[in-house]
This record gives structure tokens, sequence and C-alpha cells, in this order.
């Protein structure tokens, strides 16, 4: 489809103007004033044009148990997450489904989902999240989340644990699923990249990780893994590696301009800045980190020290939502209590830029994605400037980062293709997956992880917490 946006309003170094946008086959081909209408016209008139966001790291199948995991930090929170994740192919392709749509309704246009994999079923997983995508019509890049450690390996001293066992599936097993995934799902250009996902360091030995290395380097893959998203997580790499995890990891090479890392929050001022070094970077999960009390990311050191910093929501248990302006919201503000000198605090127009360009650029595709920029492709979000939340008149980038924004999605476009249009989604009926969502679901409470009783008192002792 080819479109020509009309007087929008869009940021420029100091305030903002109003600009034209034509759009051709997929790519923005003019940006300015007075433009001549191509195609359709879209009456830009009070109304604001971004780039879309990136929600740059979750995990959708973890929509299903939004809520009801009770306050737990990272390490017993997963005992209860695995006990109760759902294993069928309808549930993962829902989950896909909603969280695109989430993401969508909070000015994301591109997704990257660290995609639990139901064992003996990875590549239909895989195949199942893009279907919903593409159905959905969102950019999505899957990181299947893969590990070759079992969870009791992800806390310190935990292969002392009696419930310790041996992972069910081999590395090369493992290695093996994601390259298949990448021969049949890697297709950039069609809006699906397959992302290499080491799970982390808490739960992969070095064999993944360079294993990884390998496929990403053969097939130009974007890397992605957590980072010493707990305490606990310190703790064990100082026991399995002698060293801060980054530094193993760039001494195993797995550190490059293409690798984002989602959480960091317990990186030393070393590791700031051998990432900054390396050009990685770090997804900042502001509420994730909050829910599960894994600490606040030291976001103004590593934007001082030159790192590339996006945002993601994290999963939806752990958050519980996925709305992306609410996570840069909190992401941008929290650290105003972290630093008193107020001249870093992070502004709303930094803020946007780290959700669109810092995102492109954490997955290598700054060249085509997150500016509006002519030759990049057209992932483009219109603001209604006079719904309620946006009102009155004021800064709108500013009411945008730090109100409450609510039904403020005009239109968005991803590839130049409308998937919203006058604040409805084009491509899917959204009552019939509210109503799918309804059905397969029921309201429950209180349940009882037997994981978690099995680790429970290894935990509190190894973070010396009362017994
Ligand atoms: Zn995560």
């Amino acid at each position: 489809m080819n479109f020509t946006i009309k007087n929008a309003l869009s940021p420029v170094k100091e305030g903002y103007t109003t600009l034209d946008i034509q759009v051709m086959e997929g790519i923005i081909t003019q940006v300015g004033q007075n433009l001549n209408v191509i195609g359709t016209l879209i009456d830009g008139q009070d109304k604001l044009v971004l780039p879309g966001f990136f929600n740059a790291h979750t995990h959708s199948v973890e929509k299903w148990q939004r809520g009801i995991i009770p306050p737990l930090p990272l390490e017993l929170w997963l005992a209860h997450l695995c006990d109760f994740a759902p294993l069928d192919m309808e549930r993962v392709y829902l989950s896909a489904l909603g969280t695109g749509v989430e993401t969508l309704l909070s000015g994301g246009t591109s997704v990257v989902d660290h995609l639990v994999l139901i064992p003996g079923q990875e590549l239909e997983t895989i195949a199942t999240v893009i279907r919903a995508y593409q159905t959905l019509g969102i950019r999505a890049f899957i990181a299947p989340l893969i590990q070759d450690e079992p969870l009791t390996a992800g806390m310190p001293e935990g292969k002392l644990l009696a419930s310790h066992e041996y992972y069910c599936r081999s590395t090369d097993e493992t290695l093996a699923i994601v390259e298949q995934a990448v021969i049949n799902f890697h297709q950039p250009e069609k809006g699906t990249s397959i992302l290499v996902g080491p799970t982390g360091i808490q739960l992969c030995t070095d064999a993944l990780f360079t294993g990884c290395v390998a496929l990403s380097d053969r097939y130009q893959l974007s890397r992605h893994s957590h980072l010493l998203e707990t305490k606990a997580q310190e703790k064990l790499a100082a026991e399995k590696y002698e060293c801060s995890a980054v530094k193993h990891l760039q001494e195993i090479g797995f550190l490059d301009e293409k690798t984002s890392l989602a959480h960091g929050v317990w990186l030393n001022d070393t590791d700031i800045e051998i990432l900054a070094l390396t050009k990685s970077t770090i997804v900042h999960n502001p509420l994730s980190n909050l829910r599960l009390g894994s600490g606040i990311a030291p976001i103004l050191k590593c934007l001082r020290a030159g790192v590339n910093i996006s945002f993601g929501c994290d999963g939806a248990s752990s958050n519980d939502s996925q709305d992306l302006l609410e996570a840069i919201k909190i992401g941008s503000i929290l650290h105003n209590i972290t630093d008193p000198d107020y001249r870093s605090w992070i502004t709303p127009k930094q803020s946007v830029e780290m959700a669109c360009l810092g995102g492109a650029k954490g997955l290598g595709v700054h060249n085509h994605l997150g500016s509006i920029t002519v030759g990049k492709k057209a992932d483009l979000v219109l603001y209604d400037l006079t719904a309620l939340s946006l009102l009155p008149r004021t800064d709108p980038i500013g009411l945008l980062v730090l109100g409450r924004p609510v039904n403020v999605i005009d239109s968005v476009w991803v590839d130049g293709r409308p998937i919203v249009v006058n604040g409805k989604l084009t491509t899917i009926d959204i009552d019939e997956l509210r109503q799918e969502l309804f059905d397969r679901s029921g309201w429950e409470a209180g349940r009882e992880s037997p994981t978690l009783g099995k680790i429970e008192s290894h935990y509190r002792r190894i973070m010396s917490l009362s017994t």
C-alpha cells in the first residue's frame, strides 16, 4: 500500500514541527513539508507521528499465568512458572497473539519473543508463534529460549541439591533445533527473524554459548540472552567462572554489536565498560525487576558510558502486562532516585529514542528501522492528540511518556501495512481473541508449586535469609 501522511506533529531537536511522510511499498520515500499525495491520504492533523517502539524482551507464553504468581524472587517465581506452564499449541498461539496486540496498542511495532519451547515440539512451537505474529502483522524477532542445564543449576550451589538432575536434551540436539528453525523460518524481509537465545549464564554451558555464536556468525543472526538479573546470578557467576559474567561472555565471544542482554541489574563498572566496548545492548525491563525484587539496573551509568539501552516488558507473569508505554515510563523515572544529579535524568524524548532507535540497534537492524528516515521501513505509529489522557495540549511526548495514556493509538503501520486504523485492529477480530482467552482459562488463586517446596530452604540459605 502507498500512502502519504499529511501534517502530523513530529519531534525535532527543539520542540516540534509538522511533517508529511510518503510511503511506497513499505519504504519511507520522502519526509518533508508540502509533499504531493502519493496513494492514500492520511490526515495527520492533531496527531503525533513516531517510529514504532521495540518490545525488546518478552516471553509470550507467560500470558496464561499473569497475575497469579505470588510475590517471589526470580529463582522461586520460576519454580511456580514452570510447574504450571501451559503445554498446548492453541494456548501458545493465543498468547503470542495477545502479546502482539498489547504491544501494538502501546506503540510497539516489533516484538522480541524469547520463546519458551514445548519439549518434543520445539519447531512446532516456533511455527505456531510465527503464524500468530504474521496473522497479526507485527514484526517479530523470535529467540528460541534454550538451555542445557536444569533449573537447579541456576542457583549458587544448586548442583548440590537432591533434586538436581541432568537436563533432558543434549547441547548438540538443542543447537540442531535452533539451526533447523533458522533454515525453516528466518525471513527478515518478511518480518520474521530468528535470533540465537541462550537463556543466560545460569542455565547454559560454554558449549551452548559458543555453539550459538557459531550459528550467529554462519547465518548473520542477532544474539539475545538474560544477563545478571538477580543477586543470586551474580554469586553464581563468581562460583562458575571466578570472574564476572560479562567478562566471561566477552572471553567466549558472545558480545558484539548485535547482542542484546535483558536486565543487567547487577553490572559493575568494569562490566559496563566491556558492554560499551563491545557495543552490546542492555534491554531494560524495569517492571519485571521491581515485581521480582531483582533490583534497579544501573541505566544512567550505562548511558553515560555509551551503552545502548532499549526497553522490554519481559514476560507477562513478571510484569504482569505488556504495556510498553508503562515500561518506558517507569524505566525512565525510576532512575531519578538512583542519581541525585538531575542533569543526567532521562528526558521523555530520550526515552522515545531508546525505545525506537535503541531497540533497532540492539538487534542490528538500525539501518532499516528505528527512525523516520528516507529509505527505512515504514513502521510508524500515529497518536491521537485529542484523546482525553493527552489533553490539555502541552508537550505531547512529555505527556505520552510521563502521563497515563489510554486509547491513544490512532494508526499503526508495519512495513507500510496498516495494522491499526482509527484505533481498531484490521488484521484480527479482537472480540474473538477475548472470547478465546476467557474460555480457555478460569478464576483461580492459591496454587501450590511442588518445585518451590523442594528448593526454597536452599534459596533462603544461599541468600542468607532467616530459615
Ligand atoms: Zn526474560
